[in-house]
């Protein structure tokens, strides 16, 4: 691939996370190529090659099931942040899009994410002191901290991102900053913080990400709803479940095993849920619609801040409302639950609230049993549940606080 730009005359380097990832001993996720080829050039010399983008062209240049990405060296502007499209200094865009290699370099956000690998020679080429800082386990922006912050907000959850993955420090100067700017990412898309999620919690560092995030006062601009159910809690359930879910995310993650953003989702939001629909239904709501209405509510103040596409905002909804059938244990309804096409999910998510002590582990054993055991077994287990209707449901005792906007009701204290 290199090697065919370089015979028809144009320089070309692989670049970004793939290089970091080769130079670490790391397995690279992909590879990005940057060349002085202009995309339309590119696709003169490969012919299975397709122009993507308007403002920035890149080409994907397709191997079977692989595409790689060929972009083009670029001067300062980015196509990434929403900022950098205000053309602040009234600054044309479209006068200097393409640039030199050393341009291309310095546009990037972290020393170690502006390498070049010549596989011709098999030279490294580092403007920025990537190498040393690769070397030392340090994350450093490029530039002006703060201003590269303000430039394009998402460096701040890409800062994070790479310490927790990569286990690296982040620079002192690059990380007082985190502490003070979150705010700025209310200006990014929600589209794109969505994005930045999944990368964040679905690369196998979700509990480490979490923890960081919340350590410099991030996550509260991603889930502000979460945080505050988080940092009033005066008991430890609520972030005993999130590490939890996240820790079990990370576990699947690097078993292979599919994990899902519906799921993911379903545990970062299910706090405020849960005490939400605890609301409802103190205030005479039935279970269901409880539930409904409180996943509803808090679905709908999340996106603004973070989009969550409808494919999965529905199966992650399912998984809340069908909480409640797990307490039902008479008669048909068991059999009927089980059949239902969300209810592994919705089992997982049971075993979890089990496990962080939200509910009585013995319902979460008893939905294990039922599932494993024959259908004569589950007859008597139904029957068993059956003779006292359902079973009370423990509850965790909370000590009342002084109601404050969202009272908090433990309806059965
Ligand atoms: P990953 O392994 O997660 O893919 P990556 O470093 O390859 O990490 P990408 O999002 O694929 O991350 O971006 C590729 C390269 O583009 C980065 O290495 C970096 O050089 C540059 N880049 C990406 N996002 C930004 C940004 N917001 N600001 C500046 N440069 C960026
Ligand atoms: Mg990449």
């Amino acid at each position: 691939m290199l090697y065919r730009l370089k015979s028809a005359g144009y320089q070309s380097y692989l670049v970004g996370g793939g290089v970091r990832d080769l130079l670490l001993g790391r397995e690279p996720k992909d590879f990005d190529v940057a060349t002085d080829a202009t995309p339309e050039q590119v696709r003169e010399v490969f012919r299975n090659c397709r122009l993507i983008g308007r403002r920035f062209r890149l080409a994907h240049v397709h191997f079977g099931r692989d595409i790689i990405e060929v972009a083009t060296f670029r001067s300062m502007q980015d196509e990434s942040g929403p900022g950098d499209r205000e053309s602040e200094n009234g600054m044309l865009v479209r006068d200097n899009i393409y640039g030199t290699i050393e341009e291309d370099a310095l546009r990037r956000d972290f020393t170690i994410n502006a390498l070049y690998y010549n596989i011709e020679d098999f030279s490294v080429v580092d403007y920025a002191g990537g190498v040393k800082d690769l070397e030392q386990g340090v994350l450093r922006l490029l530039g002006d901290p703060e201003t590269r912050y303000r430039e394009d907000p998402v460096r701040m959850l890409r800062a994070v991102r790479f310490a927790a993955k990569l286990g690296f420090m982040i620079n002192e100067a690059c990380e007082k900053p985190l502490f003070e700017l979150g705010s700025l990412l209310q200006s990014v898309p929600p589209a794109r913080l969505f994005e930045e999620v999944l990368k964040l919690f679905m690369a196998g560092v979700a509990l480490h990400s979490f923890e960081k995030l919340r350590h410099y006062g991030l996550f509260a601009e991603l889930f502000p709803a979460t945080e505050e159910s988080l940092a009033h809690e005066d008991h430890e359930f609520p972030i005993t479940f999130v590490n939890r879910g996240l820790h079990n995310t990370d576990l699947r993650v690097r078993e292979g095993k599919p994990v899902t953003p519906a799921f993911l989702f379903a545990v970062l939001l299910w706090e405020p849920v849960r005490l939400l629909a605890e609301r409802y239904r103190a205030s005479g709501e039935p279970p269901l619609p409880a539930m409904q209405q409180a996943g509803n509510d808090v679905l709908m103040a999340q996106l603004d801040r973070v989009s969550l596409p409808k494919r999965f905002s529905l199966p992650m909804r399912e998984i809340w409302n069908l909480q409640h059938r797990f307490e039902q244990r008479a008669g048909k309804r068991p059999h009927r639950l089980l059949t239902h096409p969300r209810f592994r999910a919705a089992y997982d998510f049971l075993l979890l609230r089990a496990e962080a002590g939200e509910i009585d582990a013995e319902l979460a054993d008893w939905w294990t049993r039922f599932q494993e055991c024959d259908g004569e077994t589950r007859g008597q287990m139904v029957n068993q549940a059956g003779n006292g209707g359902e079973l009370p449901k423990k509850r965790r005792r909370r000590r009342k606080r002084p109601s404050r906007s969202a009272p908090r009701t433990p309806s059965g204290d």
